[in-house]
């Protein structure tokens, strides 16, 4: 049997007592491919709200980040919000898992794309929160400034673990231009390297089921971003929600959803090539709401993932 480094695993190891990561959603927060500096639009699958939950709970005010913003006057109430965030759900963990070490994971939008002293003042005073062991970064590969991996380089010298998940998806370019993406491949591994050599943690998020891609292309995606060197990985289905670009595309009969065997099939195959030492945080995905257009597989992670499991066993692998 093959044991899967899972996330829960990996910090069972390293810290010896389970340990949660609480994700974040800030207000202010936003993506170049969003605001127009890079593209207008945003990728044709993206509804941030129903990836992070917590953030159609927010009172959004007007004001969003950039890299050149000068003032930052949401910064007081992002730190709330932050801190509120944290305390809601860390004792929710204490109490009913009785766990007691967090890892922050600023996961909605871009969270390297704000100005130098927001992301700076957002990281250090989430690193001072009770029993945190570290910080996982939800970005992209075009909005990371030297500076903001300078930073995170001084907490990783000061024992905190600290990750980088880049948004990736897939490494043809062809696909990447269909989703509106907003950004090519080029330049990605080199990040990455650049990223790891000062001593951060890499997870790569890629998504399976893009338009007019084969499995091949899939597992293609997989073994390039595996050759990198990565320490961790993100795999979920290409799933749609009301109001994205891809609802429209699925509507008009120009895109299949991947059925629920052939992605499974594939992740069998991916777990496969992962090698032990990199960490799998995800191999599901959905939305548990109105808004999941298709598949309609993507509804329930628990049937999902109980299947997914109950395949995996099958070829020797434990997840
Ligand atoms: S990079 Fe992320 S936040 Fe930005 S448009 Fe794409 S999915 Fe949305």
């Amino acid at each position: 049997m093959k044991q899967i480094l899972t996330i829960g695993r990996y910090f069972k190891s390293k810290y010896k007592q389970r340990v949660r990561k609480i994700p974040i959603s800030l207000d202010g927060f936003t993506c170049p491919n969003i605001d127009g500096v890079v593209a207008k639009g945003g990728c044709t699958y993206c509804k941030n709200e129903t990836f992070s939950p917590s953030l159609a709970l927010l009172e959004q005010s007007d004001i969003t980040m950039n890299l050149t913003l000068e003032k930052n006057p949401i910064l007081d109430k992002q730190i709330e919000t932050l801190k509120s965030q944290f305390y809601n759900q860390s004792s929710f963990h204490k109490d009913k898992f009785a766990t007691n070490k967090y890892m922050i994971y600023f996961q909605s939008y871009s969270n390297t794309y704000a100005p130098y002293d927001t992301l700076k003042t957002l990281y250090d005073e989430a690193l001072k929160l009770p029993n945190v062991v570290g910080l996982s970064i939800g970005t992209r590969t075009d909005c990371v400034e030297d500076s903001i991996l300078e930073l995170l380089s001084k907490y990783v010298k000061n024992n905190k673990d600290i990750w980088l998940e880049y948004g990736i998806q897939s490494v043809f370019n062809s696909t990447l231009r269909l989703i509106n993406r907003g950004h090519g491949i080029e330049g990605a591994r080199e990040l990455v390297e650049k990223t790891r050599k000062l001593g951060i943690k890499v997870c790569i998020h890629l998504i399976y089921g893009l338009p007019k891609e084969d499995s091949n292309m899939m597992l293609e995606s997989l073994k390039e971003v595996l050759s990198w060197g990565i320490d961790g990985i993100k795999i979920h289905p290409l799933y749609i929600v009301e109001g994205t670009a891809m609802q429209k595309m699925y509507e008009a009969g120009k895109y299949s959803p991947i059925s629920l065997e052939d992605y499974t099939n594939l992740v069998v195959e991916s777990l496969k090539l992962i090698p032990h030492n990199v960490v799998v945080q995800r191999i599901s995905a959905g939305a548990h709401d109105d808004s999941l257009i298709a598949p309609k597989w993507c509804f329930d992670k628990n049937i999902q993932m109980c299947y997914i499991r109950d395949k995996l066993l099958q070829n020797g692998i434990v997840y």
